[in-house]
């Protein structure tokens, strides 16, 4: 099972780096990698198990984050705040299109990757459309919005080498961008 000794911290290059896409039909490799994101998901969201391993919970990974430079993420939120769950293993996913108007978590975003809090508001698309691949290759489509699309851009951005705090304004940290909507 992945713990976080299996986790790059920031600084290191593979964050920075553009993953390469994953060349279908998976390898049984990477189908492995992809379901072992997922579990560390779900496991980092058991207290128990959480505990036991000192692991870090977390609703979303990506493959770079296991030192791994492939376009693959993982997604395990079991309740969006509505009573709708999200559980996805993706490959190449790309988002087709995107709101102009603007969404944030008023507490900011944290990462795996990153151990200390980094404050300040992180703007991103309120909706998103996203193409993936499932683990089976099948096309997945799914239109987001609120804090499922706020976790899905923040995975896709470690496929570009993009961390969070990128998008937080220097000098105005905590102050929203007009038109922008609370999470
Ligand atoms: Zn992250």
């Amino acid at each position: 099972m992945l713990t976080m000794k299996d986790i790059i911290r920031d600084g290191h290059p593979t964050l920075r780096a553009k993953a390469e896409d994953v060349s279908l039909p998976l390898s049984d490799e990477d189908k492995n990698t992809l379901k072992e994101m997922r579990q560390f998901l779900i496991n980092s969201q058991d207290d128990d198990i959480a505990k036991k391993y000192g692991l870090r919970s977390g609703v979303g990974l990506a493959a770079p984050q296991i030192n791994v430079s492939k376009r693959m993420i993982a997604v395990y939120l079991p309740d969006d705040g509505n009573g709708k769950a999200y559980d996805y293993m993706l490959v190449n996913p790309k988002i087709m299109s995107h709101s102009v108007q603007r969404a944030y978590l008023p507490t900011g975003e944290g990462c795996l990757s990153v151990d200390e809090n980094i404050p300040g508001l992180v703007h991103r698309h309120f909706r998103v459309t996203i193409k993936a691949l499932d683990i089976d290759g099948n096309e997945v489509k799914l239109r987001l919005k609120g804090y499922p699309a706020i976790i899905f851009q923040h995975e896709i951005d470690h496929l570009n080498g993009v961390m969070f705090y990128d998008y937080i304004d220097q000098d105005n940290p905590l102050t929203p961008l007009p038109d922008s909507v609370e999470v």
